[in-house]
């Protein structure tokens, strides 16, 4: 065998190894051995290699049963890092996460509503250079950059075809802030990723097909089958706001009629209490009914009405274990939390699937964005070998 393919395959078994202990541990050197069929030689040089680079500890593990102790092999989390950004109309949050979907720092810039992309870019670059800046992060670990906007995102060219919440049309993100950062970058839309950060460390961990639904400037979902992000063909799937429920119904910003947002996006339903009374927000609103007034009473029952529509519709599309509702809509006001819980449970779930998921809350909250898009990020740009590299080329220069 010559050297270049030696060297290729002490390569690859290096990642292979990496890999299985990041996505299983823990795991003891024969069981790496037994799962990769490599000779425990093997498995022990490319551990104490890992092990020299910190990128692995070992942990103490009782096995039930004898209560004998095993050494167990473990990643460490904070050995790998990547930089998740949220973009949202008013402001950008920045955070770094490791390996576990911890966010170690972050940070938030506030976003002007009138400037331009290349300036909005501009300043999320500076916010993540001051992020990594600071002490305890090494540059080296950090394996690239996630991002997370609303809209219709192209997410293998890293473009935002659409995002009518931020004015952005055919905006080449990726390569933007990649040239201003000099990090790979991958952007998707907000609720796929933050549908993905609840899969694997929020409110439907453990679950393997997951539906979450953002209720917020717009109505959008993201599913998760299997396992995986379910895309469609143009990364639209999910794209429910724009459902038509009722084809007399109201105008759309898109230009159809009767589509679901209409009756449960923020904006709409403000647009409708102004015809009535001038308020501006949800809050004002939800005051109003409590108030015992007719008007604001009648359009809160009639979102209400269609968020248990909703849901309903999307547990007879995807038969889901879990469902994760977010937004402001549906986790601030005790009334609407009640309904979901009671009302559209009992009376607009079809008959079968009574029972068959839980509806749940982002338990991740203000940092699913980012957590997700990191995630994201790690995923696509996590190179063992790149990282050994890097680790490697410091140590000498010392
Ligand atoms: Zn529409």
């Amino acid at each position: 065998m010559q050297k270049h393919d030696q060297d290729f395959i002490r390569r690859k078994n290096r990642s292979t190894v990496f890999e299985l202990i990041k996505n299983s541990a823990p795991l003891s050197r024969a069981e790496l051995a037994r799962l990769t069929s490599m000779s425990p030689t093997t498995i022990s040089r490319i551990v104490s290699e890992l092990f020299d680079k910190d990128f692995i500890h070992e942990i103490e593990y009782v096995t039930t049963g004898v209560g004998r102790k095993a050494v167990m092999l473990q990643a460490k989390p904070e050995s790998v890092l990547s930089i998740g950004v949220e973009i949202d109309i008013t402001n950008s949050r920045i955070g770094v996460v490791d390996l576990d979907g911890k966010v170690i720092r972050s940070k938030q810039i506030e976003i002007d509503i009138g400037e331009s992309p290349e300036v909005t870019l501009l300043r999320i670059a500076q916010g993540i250079k001051e992020l990594m800046e600071h002490d305890y992060i090494d540059p080296r670990k950090v394996v690239g950059i996630g991002v997370g906007l609303p809209g219709i995102i192209d997410y293998e060219n890293g473009t935002a075809l659409l995002s009518a919440q931020l004015g952005w049309k055919q905006l080449d993100v990726a390569g933007m802030l990649q040239k201003l950062t000099g990090l790979d970058v991958v952007v998707d839309n907000e609720l796929k990723v933050k549908a993905l950060a609840e899969h694997l460390y929020g409110a439907a961990r453990g679950s393997n097909n997951s539906v979450l639904i953002g209720f917020g400037s717009g109505v959008g979902s993201s599913i998760i089958i299997d396992g995986e992000i379910y895309r469609g063909e143009t990364n639209s799937a999910g794209e429910i706001g724009h459902i038509v429920v009722d084809p007399n119904g109201l105008l759309c910003k898109c230009g159809k009629v009767g589509c679901l947002q209409t009756y449960i996006a923020e904006a709409s339903l403000i647009e409708q209490s102004n015809k009535v009374k001038p308020i501006s927000t949800l809050d004002e609103l939800f005051l109003a009914k409590r108030e015992g007034e007719y008007w604001a009473a009648n359009i809160v029952d009639r979102a209400m009405t269609f968020i248990a529509v909703t849901i309903s519709n999307i547990a007879c599309m995807y038969n889901p274990s879990t469902v994760i509702l977010s937004g402001k809509l549906v986790e601030k006001f005790p009334e609407v939390k009640e309904f979901i819980a009671e009302k559209c449970m009992q009376h607009f779930v079809w008959e079968p699937l009574k029972g068959t998921f839980q509806i749940q809350y982002s338990t991740l909250e203000d940092d699913g964005v980012v957590i997700g898009s990191s995630l994201l990020a790690q995923s696509q740009f996590l190179n063992i070998d790149k990282q050994f590299e890097k680790a490697v080329q410091t140590d000498s220069n010392h």
